[in-house]
């Protein structure tokens, strides 16, 4: 169903673009408008579903070595500061120099990348804090907050299954495809870790547990 809407939807105005349309130049735009929006949804479905099956069937090998989780939290907040910045959305990063973790480099931005894009995309005012630090008991605790409008109760025992989303359109029409927090998920799992949700009225917060070496 997810690959087939924007299929169908190229298709439908590839033909009504070769049935006629082409020549009125302004419904042609229309049209063609609609078949770029598609495959631009299309792109970013095939990119999260190839890297789902890789990292499913192991073919992306995730090694984890001790790592500073600052200097990673720090590009990742680098890497999304403009789209916070367009938004008005404070963004920050409270990760201590010398987090020491155990994780896999690559795998470990593109969780907090996955988890502060979100945070972004969800939140209309305020702020996205990505913090971390030492946990007495179970290793590092690297954490997203937001200042959102939270993901309703019911909602949070299945937001880390693939396609499943709280609101279809509103994703949708924000660019997501669904898979963002199952590829989360899957990648945390596999560097030995656990990743947790609590959300209120008030916000939303994403806890990746790795080991600390
Ligand atoms: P999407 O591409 O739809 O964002 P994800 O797998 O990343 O897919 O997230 C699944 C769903 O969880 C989203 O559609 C949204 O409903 C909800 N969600 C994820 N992160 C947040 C957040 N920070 N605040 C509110 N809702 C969120």
């Amino acid at each position: 169903h997810e690959l087939r809407t924007p299929i169908a939807a190229i298709r439908a105005a590839a033909e009504t673009l070769l049935g006629g349309a082409v020549d009125d130049r302004s419904a042609a735009r229309g049209f063609v408008e609609i078949v770029a929006r598609h495959a631009e949804r299309l792109a970013r479905l095939t990119q999260d579903l190839l890297d789902l099956s890789r990292i499913e069937s192991r073919q992306l090998r995730i090694e984890t070595a001790v790592l500073d989780a600052a200097p990673i939290a720090r590009q990742v907040v680098e890497l999304l500061a403009p789209t916070a910045r367009e938004k008005g959305l404070s963004l920050a990063t409270e990760v201590p120099e010398g987090t020491s973790v155990r994780a896999d480099a690559r795998a470990l931005e593109q969780v907090l990348v996955n988890l502060v894009e979100n945070g972004i995309k969800y939140t209309s005012q305020g702020s996205v804090t990505l913090a971390g630090g030492r946990d007495p008991e179970q290793g590092v605790v690297l954490t997203v907050t937001d200042t959102g409008p939270g993901i309703e109760r019911h909602h949070l025992p299945r937001i880390f299954e693939r396609f499943y989303r709280v609101d279809a359109g509103r994703s949708r029409d924000l660019g997501g495809t669904g898979l963002g927090l199952a590829i989360v998920k899957h990648l945390v799992i596999a560097m030995g870790g656990e990743v947790t949700v609590e959300s209120g009225s008030s916000g939303t917060r994403f806890a990746v547990r790795l080991a600390a070496p």
